[in-house]
């Protein structure tokens, strides 16, 4: 049987309220491959298309700073 690459499927659009974020770092460390810690401090969504529609970062942030939303 032939091997089939896979490959990120994009489902949901993540956004993060900057004015929320307080800056702890949780969703960052959760899913590093899509959320970053911008030098001032606050989350940033790095890297969208690799985002599988998890919810987990939603879902653990404190400050509920993070959104997602079905594409
Ligand atoms: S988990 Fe929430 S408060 Fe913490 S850095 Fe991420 S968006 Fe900001
Ligand atoms: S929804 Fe899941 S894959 Fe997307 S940014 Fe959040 S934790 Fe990462």
């Amino acid at each position: 049987m032939a091997l089939e690459a896979v490959t990120a499927v994009h489902y949901r659009t993540v956004s993060i309220n900057t004015g929320l974020c307080k800056g702890c770092g949780i969703c960052a460390a959760l899913c590093p491959g899509v959320l970053s810690m911008a030098a001032g401090g606050k989350a940033v969504v790095a890297n969208q298309s690799l985002c599988t529609g998890c919810r987990n970062c939603e879902n653990h942030c404190p400050d509920f700073a993070i959104f997602t939303e079905v594409d």
